[in-house]
């Protein structure tokens, strides 16, 4: 598999360190505010990373941290917290913010068949690690401490700036609209490993330190968290392209400034969303969330479909009228798998021979674009139906559009209209499209059997379809079954 690392600006053979396990960690929500559809791009294209993995025959060590404190309004660690803004904005507290908001996050992400990562950790509950870190940092000299908050030096990284090749003045920003400049850090870029002396004096969540009672910097949460869970190494590591700098080039100058050797070999950049006006923010304009895609009208997995037709690497546009192309392409998609019936033998060569070409799509830095167009050669295939179906379950393992669920619905929905319209009293409707005459007449004896309340005879109708491997569903004036 290639893919394009960000750090090395090249794309390159995925190798991992260990073949039997790949590590792989993904910066996580700051757990403040709902999450917007840009930031689930990101989430979405990580999944199919992770899925591609497993598919490709890995197995996968994913950890994601929930920032849950430290993460302040600028990324550079100026200005307020933003789980304090969260808790004043709704008067909560803010242990009920993030536990609000994380559970509205996994609740998003579920509807976008976004996997779990195996470990999710919250910064709060690694406060250990990042003390530990610290103190070596200091003791090396790679950390220093001034007007009451830790800082790491980043004048002593022989390399600072990984993912660019901007110069130092460039990127030294920090100093937004509103926000002061932090007068104790000895280099513009230089950032905060522990606070205890921000300018918020009501800090909600403090711990003691070795420097006094305070919190962690965002950006120490994340090697804490991968080092905690994965180790000393890390094969690739994930994020939104905002992420690049400072969070992701501040990861690395302290890990590898802590661990003395190399610590992340990939490093994948996800671009972002984006309205006709600019970049997605939660703090301007329309707010956009899975939820109000939901009121609109909207099924989730029409916008992960929307995610899928562009690479990645190329940053999207969203609007309405884009989101409703993508639902037009999904339902039509939908309705030829519906049109599939599931017979015919399995033809393992043509199996094989599109699976293949869904490989060399994701192969090639995860182009989910060619890997939907992989779902059209599939239905276009000169094989059985029998073939496409298992061609298609196994692609969706990956994609996560319920292509196989989504049309059995469909199928099913149809099926009771058809019924409806044609005023039928009772329905036998068969879930996967196979039409077997047989089968029909046994569900019908048995509606008569119980109509006559002749339940036994009912019960060995019941019984004989199942020894023959149907499975029978008992409708409003109707019945459907399959073959399992
Ligand atoms: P946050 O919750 O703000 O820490 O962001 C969560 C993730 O979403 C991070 O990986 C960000 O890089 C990413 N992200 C933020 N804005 C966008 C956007 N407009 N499009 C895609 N990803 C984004
Ligand atoms: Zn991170």
């Amino acid at each position: 598999m290639k893919i394009y690392n960000s750090a090395t600006r090249q794309r390159e053979e995925f190798v991992p360190n260990n073949p039997d396990i790949v590590k792989m960690y993904t910066c996580g929500p700051t757990v403040y505010h709902f999450a917007h559809i840009g930031n689930l791009r990101s989430y979405i294209m990580e999944d199919i990373l992770e899925k591609y993995l497993r598919f490709a025959g890995y197995n996968v060590k994913r950890v994601m941290n929930i920032t849950d404190v430290g993460h302040l309004t600028s990324d550079a660690d100026e200005g307020e917290d933003k789980m304090l803004k969260g808790a004043k904005r709704e008067n909560k507290t803010v242990m009920d913010i993030a536990k609000f908001y994380t559970d509205a996050f996994f609740s998003d992400c579920e509807k976008l068949n976004i996997k779990r990562p195996d470990v999710v950790e919250p910064a709060t509950a690694c406060i250990d690690e990042y003390i530990k870190i610290i103190e070596k940092l200091m003791n090396t000299g790679y950390a220093y401490f001034a007007g009451g908050n830790v800082y790491f030096d980043t004048s002593k990284m022989e390399k600072y700036y990984i993912f660019n090749d901007f110069n130092a003045e460039d990127l030294a920003e920090g100093v937004r609209e509103g926000v002061e400049a932090d007068s104790n850090k000895r280099n513009k870029n230089d950032f905060v490993l522990w606070f205890t002396k921000s300018k918020f004096e009501d800090q909600a969540l403090k711990w003691d330190s070795p420097w006094g009672v305070g919190y962690p910097g965002w950006h120490i949460e994340c090697s804490g968290i991968s080092m905690k869970h994965l180790g000393e190494d890390l094969d690739i590591h994930c994020g939104g392209i905002d992420n690049a700098f400072p969070h992701h080039t501040n990861e690395i100058a302290q890990s590898e400034a802590y661990l003395g050797h190399k610590w992340c070999n990939y490093w994948m950049h996800v671009l972002h969303l984006n309205t006709n006006s600019g970049k997605m923010s939660k703090s301007s304009g329309e707010f956009l969330t899975v939820s109000l895609l939901e009121e609109k009208g909207y099924d989730p997995l029409a916008y992960r479909l929307f995610c899928l037709q562009s690479h990645y690497r190329k940053s999207l546009v969203f609007s309405w009228e884009n989101l409703d192309n993508a639902v037009v392409t999904y339902n039509k998609l939908i309705g030829k798998i519906a049109a599939l019936k599931n017979e015919g033998e399995m033809e393992e060569a043509a199996f094989a021979a599109l699976r293949e070409k869904f490989s060399a799509a994701l192969d090639n830095d995860l182009n989910t674009s060619l890997a939907v167009t992989a779902i059209y050669d599939v239905l276009k295939a000169k094989t059985t139906d029998a073939t496409k179906l298992a061609a298609l379950a196994e692609f969706d393992k990956v994609l996560g559009l319920d292509l196989i669920e989504k049309a059995a619905a469909k199928r099913e929905a149809d099926a009771k209209a058809k019924a409806a319209a044609a005023n039928v009293a009772f329905a036998v409707i068969s879930e996967d499209g196979e039409e077997d005459k047989a089968v029909e007449e046994m569900i019908l004896a048995r509606r008569d059997a119980k109509k006559a309340k002749n339940f036994a005879e009912a019960d060995r109708i019941r019984d004989e379809l199942k020894a023959m491997g149907i499975e029978l569903t008992d409708i409003p004036n109707g019945a459907k079954w399959k073959r399992v």
